[in-house]
């Protein structure tokens, strides 16, 4: 490997403008190594003009002209400062007004006397005698044949306490002067070279220079872009296990499919048969399978279940909550054990005597479908013969959780399920490698709920007309806000509504929240689905997954302190039947002005994956009450969160197009051994992505 890559990654001390008296303010700045500097692009741009007339200038603008130094009149007293006297090519008197200033210096640089040129900042200040003009510090001053140096486009840099602008962009300088060309890592593109990029970047001389659409930024943001998704695909890169042969029999899935009251959409359908290919594929299978709320993803992985038991192997299935699970377990034991087809469930409450018979079935093989929570991970649970693993709501699942279970599902076939839809960026972003699959349709007959948005005034009125809704047979959802800790703790908000409802419509009503023992959550649950009470007051325990289908009203209380994911998760609740669903969002004052765009978005969007983008664009705020890293990983060069609506369009576009150029490359060079395969190394080790397993066996 050529050793050119040195220079780019050579210690910033190591520049004598810096060395260890400024280093500490550029590590803050930029980082350590000479490239941190040079990815350290202007953010903005002035315009530096020579004039002859110092009244020809706009006040504040940046100015260069030629002067004659008249007379140098030093700091009289302490704090004052020390000006100098000068006049223009016309005879127009003006003052450079230094604060601190170090005298000796400014009398050799502009003796009495000398011509000379300075530039910088022109003020005009009206007093008694007219226009005064001023300069203080200016930028430049010097021997007026440096004068032409000072004219034109000038770039800004962000700064940090401790260096000022010229200083950065002379080091800037120095750095770029010395550096030299590299391997091209995307050759034949319309791009100029990484060094080329650079250094055009850093000389911006109009406004469309700085955009992330300029050839010279796109070309390094574009660098960054494939380097990140290289460095994903490398270190994610899983030993390839070879599956244990699968048979096509959908016996029971078919079976199955037959006993259902209704079709399966074609996006399950198809969905389906992507499953059914990976399976048969003798690879393992890392899929994704994304669908709004209601669109029936659950099904999708049973029928999937169902193939495995033709096949002898067990599937299980890992859900966030004990709520959920235990849903599943009955719902999903509902349509499959006709079939001959054991279930068990295992979460942290099946304890002693249960929980070892669980235990037992599920060594034996008796269990061919377990449902249970991260105590499926524990170590004392050992498959028979685990063929396949879903996660619902995988999102909802840490790093470790997931690494635990890949350990456990080591030549299982892995299907995570969201329910969040998830934009594109974001799906690259998070899981790049990951086979996709989409259902973008609901069941047939289901009505778009129509969404409210209503001040907490008005709460009254609301309670008045559910007594309509719970008369009709439908039941309602009531879910209250996680509430900052400052103020009384989530579950003592939901306990007060309960307590209020409860006065109203007596035994009716329930109650779930996080803090309440698990039986206790399970026998109201229970109670709210099979109809006996009409209205569930609860935490966002019932976020995730929740199938009640004569729900037909989700009221949220305080719903500006909600984010857009969390309340079409929540709305998704109702709405899962052909009658007419409601959602009320309630909200109370103050609302802030993203608080009140964020309803809106509610009340007129109702695709999951519009409200997804919306989200992603949203979140940058940072003031939703539970605000998680928006997913989105921080790139040096551009911001994929950024607002202005093209310029995010086109970094969108970058992103995924670096995405499959990573992904070829891979393909046909898996180690990255071609020229242009040791190339990109060095691209890797720039944007310190080269951290990946692979690559350091390899190489
Ligand atoms: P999600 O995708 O949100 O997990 P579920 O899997 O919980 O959705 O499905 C929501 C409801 O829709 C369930 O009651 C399920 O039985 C039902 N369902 C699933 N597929 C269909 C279909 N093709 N037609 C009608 N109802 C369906
Ligand atoms: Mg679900």
């Amino acid at each position: 490997m050529p050793n050119s890559i040195d220079y780019y990654l050579t210690n910033l001390q190591t520049l004598a403008c810096i060395g260890t008296r400024r280093d500490k303010f550029y590590k803050k700045l930029v980082g350590e190594r000479f490239v941190d500097l040079l990815w350290h692009l202007p953010s903005q741009l002035c315009f530096r003009h020579r004039i002859e007339h110092i009244k020809d200038a706009l006040e504040n603008s940046l100015v260069t002209l030629e002067v004659t130094v008249e007379l140098h009149q030093p700091s009289l007293r302490k704090r004052a400062p020390y000006r100098i006297y000068l006049r223009d090519n016309k005879g127009q008197q003006f003052e450079l007004v230094f604060f601190n200033a170090y005298a000796s210096f400014l009398q050799k640089s502009a003796p009495e006397g000398r011509k000379i040129a300075v530039s910088g900042q022109l003020k005009k200040e009206n007093n008694r005698d007219g226009v005064r003009f001023q300069m203080t510090h200016p930028d430049f001053m010097g021997p007026i044949d440096e004068i032409s140096k000072w004219v034109g486009a000038e770039r800004i840099y962000g700064l940090t306490a401790g260096l000022t602008r010229g200083i950065v962009a002379s080091a800037i300088d120095q750095v770029l002067e010395n550096a030299i060309e590299l391997d091209e890592w995307i050759p034949d593109s319309k791009y100029p070279s990484f060094l080329q990029a650079l250094k055009m970047a850093h000389r911006p001389q109009n406004y469309d220079n700085l955009a992330v659409t300029d050839i010279a930024r796109e070309r390094l943001i574009f660098d960054e872009f494939i380097a990140y998704h290289l460095g994903l695909a490398l270190s994610n890169r899983r030993q390839k296990f070879v599956i244990q042969k699968f048979a096509a029999i959908y016996n029971l899935a078919n079976q199955l499919e037959n006993s259902l009251p209704f079709k399966l959409t074609a996006a399950q359908k198809n969905a389906i048969a992507e499953i059914r290919c990976d399976m048969q594929s003798g690879e393992q299978m890392v899929r994704l399978l994304q669908g709004d709320v209601g669109s029936g993803k659950t099904l999708v992985a049973v029928m999937a279940a169902c193939d495995m038991a033709d096949n002898n192997l067990q599937t299980a299935i890992l859900v966030p909550t004990e709520i959920l699970s235990r849903q599943h377990y009955s719902s999903i034991g509902k349509i499959i054990e006709p079939l001959g087809l054991e279930v068990a469930l295992l979460t942290g409450r099946e304890k002693g005597k249960t929980r070892e018979k669980v235990i037992e079935k599920i060594a034996s093989g008796v269990a061919k479908v377990i449902i249970g929570t991260h105590a499926l991970l524990e170590d004392s649970v050992i498959f028979n013969n685990l063929g396949f693993v879903v996660i619902d709501e995988q999102h909802r699942f840490g790093v470790e959780q997931r690494l635990r279970l890949s350990q456990k599902a080591k030549s299982a076939h892995i299907l995570s399920m969201t329910a969040t839809p998830i934009p594109r960026t974001l799906v690259l972003a998070n899981h790049g490698d990951m086979a996709v699959s989409v259902l973008n349709e609901k069941p047939a007959g289901r009505k778009i709920i129509q969404t409210k948005v209503i001040s907490v005034d008005r709460l009254g009125e609301v309670v008045e007309q559910l007594t309509n809704v719970m008369n009709r047979g439908n039941q309602v959802y009531w879910v209250c806000p996680l509430i900052e800790e400052s103020e009384t703790s989530d579950y003592a908000a939901a306990i007060a509504r309960y307590d209020m409802l409860k006065g109203v419509f007596g035994e009716k009503v329930e109650l779930v929240h996080g803090k309440m023992k698990g039986p206790e959550k399970d026998a109201a649950m229970e109670r709210f689905s099979s109809g006996e009470a009409t209205l569930l007051v609860s935490t966002t325990v019932i976020e995730v997954g929740v199938d009640v289908p004569k729900a037909t009203v989700m009221v949220i209380e305080h719903a500006q302190r909600f984010g857009l994911a969390q309340m079409h998760q929540l709305r998704g609740r109702v709405g899962r039947n052909d009658m007419q669903s409601f959602c009320l969002l309630l909200y109370g004052q103050p609302l802030s002005f993203q608080a009140r765009q964020r309803l809106e978005i509610m009340r007129d969007c109702h695709d999951g994956f519009k409200i997804a983008e919306h989200d992603l664009r949203l979140r940058g705020g940072g003031e939703i009450v539970g605000t998680k890293q928006s997913g989105i990983p921080k790139f040096r060069l551009s911001d994929l969160l950024q607002n202005e609506p093209d310029e995010a369009k086109a970094l969108e576009d970058l992103f995924a197009k670096a995405h499959s150029i990573a992904m070829e490359t891979l393909k046909e060079d898996p180690d990255l051994l071609s020229p242009k395969g040791m190339a990109l190394r060095q691209l890797l080790v720039l944007f310190e992505k080269d951290k990946g397993e692979q690559l350091r066996k390899s190489g």
